[in-house]
Formats: C-alpha cells, structure tokens, sequence
C-alpha cells in the first residue's frame, strides 16, 4: 500500500516538484479534474498553496471538452438580478458566489487565458472559436508553468473511494490503494450523468455514511418520454427531427397544483409561452426548449406521474389567423396538402399532429386550428440520469458552513455540479462551477490560514 502522509516519507510522485520535509503540510487536494475543481486548484495555487489534483480518468476535463463539442456556451450576458434568478433550484445560497465570481468573471478569466468571447444573439456567451479545447489546454498551460509558482501536480486513474479510519483520503490507483493526508481537501466530483466522462455518482453513498446530506441525483437538462410512445410510423419517420420555431408552455413547479393534467390545456393561453426549438426522440422529446421546462416536468411526474407540455406549432400566427385558414375551403385537396398550402405545415410538425390528434378532431376546423396552437404532450418519464446534460440534486448547502466546508468533514470543500443546484443550459452550468469552484479555493485558502498552515512559498 502506497502512503502519502502530512509529514515524515512519503510518495515522491504524489507531491508537486520542489516540495518536501516540513513543506508537505502545505499540500492540498483537489479531487475531480473538471472545471471546479481546476478553478479550486488555481486559486489555491495562486495562494501559494502546493496542489495535487486527483481524477478518477486517464484525462482531465472530459465533460467539459465534450461541452465544446456543440459550442461552448461559458456563460450568459443577462443583467445578474436576472442571471441568479436561473438557478431552479440553490439559488439563493448562489447569490453571493455569484456576485464575487459571476458572468462578467468567468469572461475575464478566459481572457486572461487569451481566450476571447462574444455575446451570441440569444444573450448566450461562447468562445469565439466555440471551442473548450483551447480554453482548456491554456489553463492547463498555466497551471502548469512554474512562473505562477509551484506547478499543480496531476495524478490521474486514481479514483477516490473514501476516508481511512485513520482519516486520510483513500484512492484506488493503478499500483494499489494510495492513501494521502492533505492540509485541506476539495471534492470536485461531478454530478451523474455522462458517467463515461467521469462523473458517476458514485461518491454519494460515500459521503451519506459520513454523514453528509446528499440529495438524490436526478436527471437535469434531460429527454422525456412521452405517454405510450410514439407510433412505429412516427418515430421511424421522425425520431430526430428538429422541431424549429415552435412555442412551447408548461406548467411551473411554483405555480398551484392541476387536479388533472390534461385540464392545463385549458389555461394554456394563460401560461408563459416560450420560443425556440426542440428535437423529436425515438421515445419523446429532447433539445433546448425540453432542457428549460426539465425541472418544472421531472417535478411534476415525481409528484403526479406526468406532466403536460403544450406546444404551439405557429407562434407567429394569431389563433384568429390559423382558424381562419384551417377552415378556408379545401375543395378536392386532402387535408395534410391544405394545411401545408395555408398554414406551411408538413413534415414533423403534421407528423405530430396526426400523431396526437384524433381523426375526428382533425375533421373539426375548430378543434384542429386550437390544437395547432395549444398542443398538449403528456409527458410520463425523465430519460435516464446517465443521458441528462446535467444533474439536480447533491450535496445540500446544508450540510456546508457558507464557505462551501462540509461541516461533517473540517477541512474537506465541495464545488461544482456536485452541489444541490439547479439551472437550465445558457451557460448557468459552467458558471456555478466556476464560480463554487473558485469560493471552494478561496474559503480552503482561509481555512489554511486559520489553522496556521503556512503556504509552500512562506515557508521557504
Ligand atoms: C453534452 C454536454 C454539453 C454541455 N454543454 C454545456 C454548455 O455548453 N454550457 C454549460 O454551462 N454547461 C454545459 N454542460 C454541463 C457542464 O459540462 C458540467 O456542468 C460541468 O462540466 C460540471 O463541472 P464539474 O467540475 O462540477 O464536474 P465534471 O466536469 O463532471 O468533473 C468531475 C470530475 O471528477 C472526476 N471524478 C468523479 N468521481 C471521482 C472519484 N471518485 N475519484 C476521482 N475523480 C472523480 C471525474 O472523472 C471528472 O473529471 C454540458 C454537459 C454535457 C454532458
């Protein structure tokens, strides 16, 4: 078995270069190399501090280079009243986190790491080159240079398992179990989703038996499954197809209960309808749209078994305009060459309807011109976790004094999607990471301080 201890021998390769004897109580661990915890390791190594970061993968920041892959959306350009007010769920313990590492931030740091960003026309903030890779191989570049001062030391395929009796931090690596006593820890392990990546969730029964309120992980910025499925005929003509331009309503977790589902589709004009788009699936719904009501409908199938998603298939036309057309003579036109000829519906969108609406319906100009524009999709099923963008649920803010230190565990911070917040996508994602990351360094750096562990630099 392989020890790293505070003081005394330890693994020559566990501890950063130039560091040794007495300096080794100055080591702090970073656990889960993706933007929280490298955000953690880079305030903490500014500090002075000498850090290992532990990940679980051969690589670091896989989800967030696979975040890249569809443009990486860093963060939004809102005014920060409006920003905060995205977080469904934590977003009060945010705020100030928010406030001292938020939008205008998290555009900073990538500058300073030579990375430029540009505000898209929805308000969203990507890289000009849309990428994370170059964003991160610069941060590694400097977490690495010894300029900065002691480079941060990566000990990858170690996965971390718990806490010895003896309290150190255990991991599984590739020689065997490794143990190692740091000054001060910070787990920065992900939620539970795209597990391939890295984060598995694993550590949640870990953490509960210590005593850390953890609440349970579930699928965010995820597919649905809709009632009984779609027909073999629709889903093999249209599993994948974009739904573009629609408007969508639903029903908010805040708003009062619906005795019965389908009876929203009767206050649909009285729901905040919202533009944009989302794909059809082999079982249901996904995409942008989906993502942004995914907390409002997991919480209304976890309360009542389903939840109602209203969807208007021509947000730009008037209801007035679409009965109008729908029920202007056809003479020997079928009614699929009708609507396509008077309202520019075919492909998916009169897949859907034929799919939901039934042939009697589609007969009554009435009923069919309110269903064009008021659509209810009854949802019954969150996709699997493991196919979520994102994951709600975690450790409790609770269970953590206001700098993020889990009061369970002194010494021991926790950042990132680990935590129990909630945000659709736009960017809110990857700034709560940044930016509990960054706290996580920052209260990790006062603890040390606090307990008299001086930094490898003034130790010097
Ligand atoms: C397809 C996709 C696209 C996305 N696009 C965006 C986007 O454009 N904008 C946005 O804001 N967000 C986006 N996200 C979400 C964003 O990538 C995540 O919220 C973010 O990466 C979470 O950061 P994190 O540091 O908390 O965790 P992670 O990035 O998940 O990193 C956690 C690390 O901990 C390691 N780890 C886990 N358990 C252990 C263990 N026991 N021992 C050691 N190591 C361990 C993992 O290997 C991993 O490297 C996207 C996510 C996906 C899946």
């Amino acid at each position: 078995m392989d020890r790293v201890r505070a003081n005394g021998a330890t693994l020559p390769h566990l501890v950063p270069d130039g560091i040794s004897g007495e300096e080794e109580r100055a080591v702090v661990a970073v656990i889960g190399a993706g933007p929280a915890g490298l955000m953690a390791a880079d305030v903490l190594r500014s500090a002075g501090y000498a850090v290992c970061v532990f990940d679980r993968m051969s690589s670091v920041g896989r989800k967030f280079l696979m975040a890249g892959r569809g443009g990486l959306n860093l963060t939004h350009a809102e005014p920060e009243p409006v920003f905060v007010t995205r977080y469904t769920q934590g977003g009060a313990s945010l705020a100030p986190l928010l406030a001292h590492f938020g939008a205008a931030h998290v555009r900073s740091w990538a500058a300073d790491l030579g990375i430029e960003t540009f505000v898209g026309t929805s308000g969203r903030v990507f890289p000009v080159e849309m990428k994370a890779a170059p964003l991160l191989r610069a941060w590694l570049r400097r977490l690495q240079d010894p300029q900065f001062g002691l480079p941060v030391a990566f000990h990858l395929r170690h996965r971390w398992v718990g806490w010895a009796a003896g309290g150190e931090l255990v991991f599984e690596a590739p020689g065997g179990e490794v143990l190692v006593r740091p000054a001060a820890t910070v787990l920065a392990l992900g939620g539970g989703s795209w597990s391939r990546l890295g984060s598995d969730g694993r550590w949640v029964p870990g953490l509960r038996v210590e005593g850390v309120e953890v609440a349970p992980l579930l699928p965010s910025n995820c597919g649905f499954d809709v009632q009984a499925g779609w027909s073999d005929v629709f889903r093999q003509k249209f599993a994948g197809s974009p739904l573009k331009t629609i408007g969508m309503a639903w029903r908010l977790a805040s708003a009062a209960p619906v005795a019965a589902a389908q009876a929203l589709s009767t206050y649909a004009p009285l729901l905040p309808m919202r533009r944009g788009e989302c794909v059809v699936t082999a079982t249901g719904l996904e995409g942008g749209l989906v993502y942004a009501a995914s907390s409002d409908l997991r919480s209304d199938i976890s309360q009542s078994g389903q939840a109602v998603l209203i969807l208007d298939l021509l947000p730009d036309w008037t209801s007035d305009r679409v009965l109008q057309a729908v029920g202007a003579p056809r003479g020997s036109r079928s009614l699929s060459s009708h609507l396509k000829s008077k309202l520019g519906l075919d492909g998916v969108k009169l897949g859907l309807l034929h799919e939901l609406v039934s042939r009697e319906d589609m007969r009554n100009p009435r009923v069919l011109a309110a269903a064009i524009k008021s659509l209810p999709v009854t949802l019954v099923a969150t996709r699997p976790i493991d196919e979520a963008i994102s994951t709600a649920g975690g450790v409790c803010f609770d269970a953590m004094t206001p700098e993020l230190m889990l009061m369970a565990k002194s010494g021991v911070f926790c950042a990132g999607e680990m935590l129990d917040w909630d945000a659709p996508t736009g960017g809110y994602l990857l700034t709560a990471c940044l930016a509990t990351g960054h706290w996580a360094g920052k209260s990790a750096v006062a603890y040390l301080a606090a307990s008299g562990t001086l930094t490898a630099n003034t130790q010097v």
